[in-house]
């Protein structure tokens, strides 16, 4: 099978068939083999019992019910699991996304051998403060932390992807902004961008509010932190710890001399005192934190999970 188009939707009952029947159109017309997963998110309106008519009529649309809203995430990754294609497609169901930009997405990852392309909504139509200028802003942060340059929209929902890279990683939580970035550190580097048409919203409304850049934000720390220092925590936490504990010891030790050989009394009321004191408190907390993170890394399942790109008479 050539392509996998995977659609997470929450309450998009009015769009589903337009959406389905311009995939269709576009696979037809370009002899492409597919199957279209629509994954219904704890809808509340209609939605399924449109997915049920859709697929009864055309076969190569499949669908998953789950039993309540668990995000956009939890949708990808269930997709993700029953895919069979060589090509994975993510799209919105809002019809934001446009289907036709699926040949040349195929096209990229096929042929130029991307492992993911990211689709740019280079002229938005959503409204400019609540946001087109915070992502601008979230985009930025992301690039720098990830180090991807290449990327202007992260959080864009039409995206391609080689399968293996689909099969190999996990989205979870609010995950599916940073699928590059975690594409990244399971060593898919080959990331492109392909300029998109991006439409207004045609049915419903948006199901993700102010909150996205938040949690982005903090999901976007988690992610860097784990993708660094997952497996040695205690690189991160004892490094830390030890430079702490030594600068209070410095401390201590400095003021322990003044009251031994030059009789100064008073080091108690010294300010110098009580930073020293916090330090080496601190420092011996860091590393304490870091032992505890690696015994715990130590005996996670995954802690010799390795992505095997290729190997010889074996
Ligand atoms: N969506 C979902 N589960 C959720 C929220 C959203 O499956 O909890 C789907 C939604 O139906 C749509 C896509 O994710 O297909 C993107 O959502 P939306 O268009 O509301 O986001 P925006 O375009 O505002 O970024
Ligand atoms: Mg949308």
């Amino acid at each position: 099978m050539n392509i996998s188009v995977v659609i997470p939707l929450l309450n998009e009952e009015e769009s589903l068939p337009e959406l389905t029947a311009w995939i269709k159109r576009v696979m037809d017309t370009h002899n492409f083999s597919y199957e279209i997963i629509l994954i219904d998110d704890g809808s509340t309106d209609n939605s399924w019992k449109v997915i049920e008519e859709l697929s009864s009529e055309n076969e190569h649309i499949k669908g998953i019910k789950f039993r309540r809203n668990y995000g956009k995430s939890a949708a990808l990754n269930e997709g993700f699991k029953i895919t069979q294609g060589d090509v994975v497609i993510t799209m919105d169901a809002d019809l934001q996304d446009s289907p036709d930009e699926i040949p040349e997405l195929y096209r990229m990852i096929h042929e130029e051998g991307y492992d993911l392309v990211s689709g740019w909504k280079k002229k938005r139509h959503d409204p400019v403060f609540t946001k087109n200028i915070p992502s601008k802003l979230f985009n930025a942060v992301t690039r720098r932390m990830s180090g991807i340059h290449n990327l202007h929209d992260f959080n864009c929902g039409l995206k391609a992807y080689d399968k293996s890279v689909v099969k190999n990683i996990e989205v979870y939580g609010e995950m599916h902004r940073f699928i590059p970035v975690m594409a990244k550190w399971a060593g898919f580097t080959k990331i492109g961008e392909k300029a998109v048409q991006h439409q207004a919203r045609k049915y419903g409304t948006s199901k993700f509010g102010m909150s996205r850049f938040i949690n982005g934000f903090l999901d976007l720390l988690s992610i860097t932190f784990v993708g660094r220092f997952g497996k040695k925590p205690m690189h991160f936490f004892g490094s830390m710890g030890i430079i702490s504990f030594l600068i209070g010891l410095g401390i201590l030790v400095y003021l322990s001399f003044s009251k031994l050989y030059f009789n100064e009394y008073a080091i108690a009321t010294r300010p110098l005192f009580f930073l020293g004191i916090l330090t080496v408190i601190i420092g011996t907390q860091l590393f304490l934190a870091g032992f505890l993170a690696e015994l715990i890394s130590r005996n996670a399942p995954n802690r010799n999970h390795y992505l095997i790109e290729k190997r010889i008479n074996q």
